[in-house]
Order: C-alpha cells, then structure tokens, then sequence
C-alpha cells in the first residue's frame, strides 16, 4: 500500500509536470519518419506486373490496363492497413507510403483514391 506522503509527493510531481498531450488537431506532434500514411500511385513508371495486387493482404490496390504501358491504379483506402506492402514489393517504386494519416471521415466512399496514367502518346 502507497504511504499518504508518497501519495502527497505523486500528485505535486503530477501537477507540476508538463502535459505528455497536445491540443490536437490546433496544435500537432512531430510524427516519427517512418509512420505508414496513405499509399500513392505513380503511373509514369507502373510496368502492371501486379506484384503489389498478389501481395497487399487486404485487397485494397487494384490495376487496371488503359492501353500499351499504360495502367491505373485504385486504392481502397478504408480496406488499407497501412502496412506498406505494396510499396515494398513494387519493383519500380511506382507506389510510395506518404505521411497522411488524418483519412478520418464520415463518407468511407471518399476512401476509393483512382489515379490513371496519361494518355499514350502517338508515335
Ligand atoms: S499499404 Fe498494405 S494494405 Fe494498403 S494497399 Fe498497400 S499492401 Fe495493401
Ligand atoms: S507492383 Fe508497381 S509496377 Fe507492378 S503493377 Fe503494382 S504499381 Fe505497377
């Protein structure tokens, strides 16, 4: 059992002792580098060679072919686990982990992100 002067002592150093929390979101921490935000898609170099599809645990990443070289890439992002899977296994880092975590929201169809490549240019 605690001794009341050990008590006594607790609750002063408590007091005195500067909060571990921040008034978010006014005020935000510093986050670590290697926090696991929402994944993007660069179609400028995506060869479609699936690795990141076969490997993504929660079938959040689908690609499509629009034409020769030329794939788009949707993320579901309210199935996303954030592990950075994809990214790891894409041989072309055509998907890299950004530090945007705030994805909170009440609408979980806002959570589908599309993005295709450009139009193939006529040679
Ligand atoms: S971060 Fe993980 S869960 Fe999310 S799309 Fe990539 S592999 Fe799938
Ligand atoms: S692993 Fe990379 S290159 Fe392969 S389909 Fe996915 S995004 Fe494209």
């Amino acid at each position: 059992m605690m001794r009341p002067g050990a008590i006594w002592r607790e609750l002063v150093k408590n007091l005195l002792r500067k909060p571990v929390t921040v008034l978010y979101p006014a005020e935000r921490m510093a986050i670590p580098y290697a926090v696991r935000g929402k994944p993007v898609f660069e179609p400028s170099t995506c060869i479609g060679c699936m690795m990141c599809v076969r490997d993504c645990p929660s079938e959040a990443v689908k690609i499509e072919k629009l034409a020769e070289k030329t794939f788009a890439c949707t993320f579901y992002l309210d199935r996303c686990i954030y592990c950075g899977q994809c990214a790891e296994s894409c041989p072309r880092k055509s998907i890299t982990m950004t530090h945007d975590y705030e994805l909170a929201c009440i609408d979980k169809s806002v959570l589908k992100e599309y993005k295709k490549g450009a139009p193939q240019q006529p040679k």
